[in-house]
């Protein structure tokens, strides 16, 4: 139980600290003279988004603890790697981190958990731009990339451009309660790697060439 408290206490920190700021945008813009209501209008359709996912994140961990199966959406990662970016856009602008992507078209579909899929790449793409954070401005790349892995599997390649990962903790990331950060819970990567495996694939860290870390996932396409 201490454990998916601390779960559900790290995974709902996005979504409130989004729906935070785009309220704060909001109040921004109606201060203004005259009031800017069509953006008004679009930050606080974002702070209804970012409730609704913070109420999809507790729904999934009631049926967590009642043992309801899995949720078995069928969707494009492609898509939903779009959607991430846009979830996470507050802080890539906040960090000046420029994104790219590499989506292969044609991409096999997967079958899962949408919300968790969502999830571990909003994680993957939070823990990049934060580790980028600590390098000069001006060097701080996010790639995304998919690609067919083999026959029936898809993988997911997030890259960044920060400090990297010293070699010897490679693994030591996805240990629960790992953190190297003043305000970090380090449950993010174990819980990324568990709702990964339960969907069948593996996600792992390597050092990113020529500099950074990337972190990949497999999945099964269907
Ligand atoms: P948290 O983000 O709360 O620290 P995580 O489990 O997501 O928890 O990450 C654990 C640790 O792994 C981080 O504190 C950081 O030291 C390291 N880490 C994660 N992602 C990266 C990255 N992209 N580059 C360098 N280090 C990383």
């Amino acid at each position: 139980m201490g454990e998916l408290a601390a779960a559900l206490a790290h995974e709902l920190t996005q979504p409130i600290a989004a729906a935070r700021n785009n309220a704060q945008a909001a109040l921004n813009f109606l201060a203004k003279s005259p009031p800017d209501l069509a953006e008004v209008r679009e930050a606080l359709a974002c702070v209804v988004g970012d409730v609704d996912r913070a109420g999809d994140i507790i729904n999934r961990a009631r049926d967590h603890i009642k043992k309801t199966r899995p949720r078995k959406d069928r969707f494009d990662l492609n898509a939903a790697i779009g959607e991430a970016v846009g979830l996470a856009r507050g802080s890539i602008i906040k960090n000046g981190v420029s994104v790219r992507t590499r989506l292969t078209d044609g991409l096999l579909p997967v079958s899962g958990d949408h919300v968790q899929l969502q999830q571990v790449l909003l994680n993957l793409i939070v823990n990049a731009v934060e580790a980028m954070a600590s390098v000069e401005a001006g060097a701080r790349e996010l790639l995304i990339s998919t690609a067919q892995n083999q026959a029936d599997s898809v993988l997911v390649a997030v890259r960044d451009t920060g400090p990297g990962i010293d070699p010897g903790h490679v693994e030591r990331v996805f240990e629960a309660f790992y953190t190297t950060k003043s305000s970090g819970t380090g449950m993010g990567l174990s819980i990324c790697r568990s709702i990964i495996a339960n969907h069948g694939g593996r996600l792992w860290a390597e050092a990113n060439e020529p500099r950074g870390a990337v972190f990949q996932f497999t999945l099964p396409g269907r």
